[in-house]
């Protein structure tokens, strides 16, 4: 499969990691839009959010919290997003969600 993403995830393309575990890497986005922002990506391919299971939910949110506290924006705050299809502006199909902090951020959420 031709997934940016999962060559990621294989180490077939290097990436800036900053945690995994069995389910979850997370690693710095390329193009960063705040001061931290980590991209949380399930190990397993599925597209977007409307293809993620119970267990996948349950791994990525525990993997915000220690990216978060890792990152020192637990307690100041930060953002997660994950964008879905075209009109949610998404460009890698390979589902991912964003982590935004480390300053204040837009009040406008489109
Ligand atoms: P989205 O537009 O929500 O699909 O987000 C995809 C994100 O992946 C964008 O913010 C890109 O900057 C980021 N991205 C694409 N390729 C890479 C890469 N090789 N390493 C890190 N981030 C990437």
């Amino acid at each position: 499969m031709d997934c940016i993403f999962c060559k990621i995830i294989a180490g077939e393309i290097p990436s800036d990691k900053v945690y995994e575990d069995e389910n979850v890497l997370a690693f710095r986005d390329i193009n960063p839009q705040a001061p931290v922002h980590v991209l949380i990506v399930p190990k397993k391919h599925m597209r977007n959010i409307l293809e993620c299971d119970a267990q996948t939910a349950a791994a990525v949110t525990e993997a915000v919290g220690k990216v978060a506290r890792q990152e020192g924006v637990s307690v100041s705050g930060f953002r997660v997003v994950t964008n879905c299809g075209r009109d949610g502006a998404q460009s890698v199909e390979h589902l991912h969600f964003h982590l935004l902090g480390g300053d204040k951020l837009s009040e406008s959420m489109a």
